[in-house]
């Protein structure tokens, strides 16, 4: 007979799950951003929805811009950026897949699992990169191209994937460029990523984009755009970041502007921030941070290091990741628990695309493995 169902964060493993112990958790994880009235007002739901994981075996991955109750769904190793949280779905043997993001990575775990359920709280979540460049934009660069290895960020549908040679992350992106054959590189969507990169290789590889020397279009994540050189020469000075100060760190995301990456103390992948901030915290050389990302990222780090004073931009907010609500997954779980048709959560997509866009992906987990 099963014993009585644990709450299933790690640090409630071995706690039998009650409404009561999940608020007792929640308070003790002390998060800077859940207030006691969140807790109040969603333990329930918390407690809901991790009795269903459990009962039904579902593997609940969750990105780090989630916001801090449904990040907090899943145990850390089903928490990462894309990168991670792709070869978490692609090893899983877990029936169910709940992937608390946008649609394009829960496309990313089907494609890697297709025997499994993928299913998503909100399909409708969208994304300003994968909205705004599909095959049809791919096709259209490949034929100004030709025989120019084509690299896709994994911010991007299915379709324009099996278009492309090959996927990559941020936090992956130059090690895969340079590891790939030829002298040139065709980089699709994101324009200030493409720029980065193109700077980042300087020397060694043309990098080739839309927008640079043709005029296709190309997109931008309108969360990373939002922040300006202005912006964060203001922060160092309201904040106290001096640059290159030994123990204040300004750190910005690949998605952000040329000018902004070059001002930043760090720049990075969500998982390489992570890593850098960790380093720093067990060296102990790290007092203050402001992070030029998605603001939730910054209220997650604030609970994983407690020791750091974190300064954010609240209202830099992906509208996309904050569809994911708790009450849309307790949704999802619910109707996988009373048999109801799972249609309108689950995330599918035709064979031959999956079999096209696997190609991509695979090779991007072969090169940075
Ligand atoms: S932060 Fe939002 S808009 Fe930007 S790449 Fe991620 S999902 Fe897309």
């Amino acid at each position: 007979m099963n014993s009585q169902p644990t709450v299933s964060q790690d640090n409630m493993n071995s706690t039998e799950l009650s409404i009561e112990s999940v608020k007792k958790e929640l308070y003790k994880r002390n998060h800077p951003s859940v207030t006691p009235i969140d807790i109040e007002a969603h333990a329930e739901t918390v407690y809901q929805i991790l009795k269903l994981k459990k009962k039904h075996n579902v593997v609940m991955l969750g990105h780090n811009y989630m916001e801090p109750l449904v990040f907090g769904l899943s145990t850390k190793n089903e928490q990462g950026d894309s990168l991670a949280l792709s070869m978490h779905a692609a090893k899983t043997d877990a029936p169910y897949i709940l992937f608390n993001g946008v649609p394009f990575m829960a496309e990313t775990a089907k494609i890697l699992n297709p025997s499994k359920t993928v299913l998503a709280a909100d399909k409708t979540a969208g994304c300003s990169l994968a909205d705004n460049f599909g095959a049809e934009e791919v096709r259209k660069l490949k034929a100004l191209y030709p025989g120019v290895p084509v690299m896709i960020y994994i911010n991007s549908y299915a379709d324009a994937k099996a278009e492309s040679d090959i996927c990559c992350t941020s936090a992956n992106a130059a090690h895969i460029a340079r590891e790939m054959p030829g002298d040139e590189i065709l980089f699709v969507p994101d324009i200030f990523f493409a720029e980065n990169l193109e700077e980042e290789l300087r020397g060694t590889k043309t990098v080739f984009f839309p927008g640079k020397g043709n005029r296709e279009k190309g997109a931008v994540c309108e969360v990373h755009e939002k922040f300006l050189l202005s912006d964060l020469l203001a922060i160092r000075g309201s904040f106290d970041i001096p640059k290159g100060h030994p123990t204040r760190v300004l750190y910005a995301h690949w998605e952000c502007r040329p000018e902004v990456l070059q001002e930043a103390d760090f720049y990075g992948s969500t998982s390489q921030i992570g890593q850098d901030i960790a380093k720093r915290v067990e060296e102990d050389r790290l007092e203050r941070a402001f992070v030029a990302s998605e603001c939730e990222l910054t209220s997650n780090l604030g609970q994983e290091f407690p020791t750091v004073q974190f300064s954010t931009a609240c209202s830099v907010r992906c509208s996309h990741m904050a569809k994911v609500t708790l009450d849309k997954v307790l949704n999802v779980l619910q109707a996988l628990d009373k048999g109801d048709d799972l249609s309108p959560h689950e995330v599918t997509l035709m064979p031959e695309v999956i079999e096209r866009a696997r190609t991509p992906i695979e090779r991007m987990l072969e090169l940075s493995a």
